[in-house]
């Protein structure tokens, strides 16, 4: 298989959640109204590949990356990965060849460590759950080599420390260490840097580069922050209300995007710039709304000629607006 062949696919994935209604509701048989977290998301990831999903809080992309990790079972669509539709597959020994390639770096490691556990048990439970290892010399080996390559270093020295005797940084890394001690082939990382200081950010950030380079691993990277994942990224997918409206090279997307929303995303981002003025953020007003009730008016474009939600129903075709450039809104150039 070459290097840069697709590793995962999205066909037409969707997840919806019942929302619960009220006494009065159940009473009248009313049906139960169906909030569509993702719907109808398109999304190939390339071996060796860094592909960064940006979206509000609300949009839909942690509910991708749990529908990739299989921790959330979508309602349509496949998921296709290295070929094969695991879109079905379920329980612990179903799961476990899958859960040895794909693995999920969670936002708040506090929460991802138990408090009781050592870092060497963290880091060593993949590997014993999933019968990985037949010895604990090999056990050991596979743990320094993970530490290490996260970037703690001597590994050693944090063998027998607890989470709470590490910094947010070391807490963030030994999660890492975590996810590539089996050495998967896809890394879904969400937010895995927001919650810590922007120095530290930086380096974490170049420890998941520098895998990629080194691993050919490939890394979906959830995020709110599109700088953050220009940074990173090889390409970037923008989410809005459940569907990507915009995807191509990480440049594209930051530089030149075609999405009223991606554009209202870009300029909401602050800049400092040399010798300029101050100022010059354009705030994008309120939350992202609810997919129950999608709203008459475009949000980030109010003076389109057509209604939000009529724009939704009959949904915009992805137009290809520059080389492997595609944008889903019926004013795209
Ligand atoms: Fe918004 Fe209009 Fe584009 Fe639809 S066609 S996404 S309503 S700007």
């Amino acid at each position: 298989m070459p290097d840069n062949a697709d590793i995962l696919q999205l066909e037409n994935l969707q997840v919806g959640f019942p929302i619960q209604g009220g006494l009065f509701d159940s009473m009248l048989g009313r049906p139960r109204t169906v909030v569509r977290a993702v719907d109808g998301v398109d999304l190939n990831i390339r071996r060796g590949e860094i592909l960064a999903l940006v979206g509000e809080s609300g949009s839909g992309k942690t509910t991708v990356g749990r529908v990739i990790t299989k921790l959330v079972q979508p309602t349509g669509g496949r998921l296709l990965f290295d070929g094969d539709d695991m879109t079905a597959l379920r329980g612990f020994s179903a799961l476990r060849p899958y859960r040895h390639r794909v693995q999920m770096i969670f936002q708040d490691a506090y929460q991802a460590l138990n408090p009781r556990h050592t870092v060497f048990d963290a880091v060593a439970e993949p590997l014993r759950s999933l019968k990985l290892v037949v010895s604990d010399a090999q056990l050991t080996k596979h743990v320094s080599e993970a530490l290490s390559a996260a970037g703690l270093n001597p590994p050693e020295e944090f063998f027998a420390r607890f989470p709470h005797e590490l910094s947010g940084g070391q807490r963030q890394r030994v999660v890492v260490a975590g996810a590539l001690v089996i050495k998967p082939d896809l890394i879904v990382a969400d937010e895995p840097v927001s919650m810590l200081d922007v120095s530290i950010r930086a380096q974490i950030l170049q420890t998941l580069v520098d895998l990629r380079d080194k691993q050919n691993l490939a890394l979906l990277f959830i995020t709110h922050d599109l700088p953050l994942a220009w940074l990173i990224a090889d390409r970037i997918a923008v989410m809005y209300l459940g569907r990507v409206v915009e995807i191509g090279s990480a440049d594209d997307i930051t530089l030149n995007p075609q999405h009223p929303y991606t554009i209202a995303l870009r300029d909401a981002t602050p800049r400092v710039r040399d010798n300029g003025p101050r100022g010059g953020i354009k705030a994008l007003h309120g939350e992202i709304p609810s997919a129950a009730r999608v709203p008459k008016a475009c949000r980030f474009h109010p003076r389109c000629p057509l209604a939000f939600d009529l724009c939704r129903q009959e949904e915009p075709p992805t137009i290809e607006v520059g080389p492997q450039h595609m944008s889903a809104c019926w004013l795209a150039k």
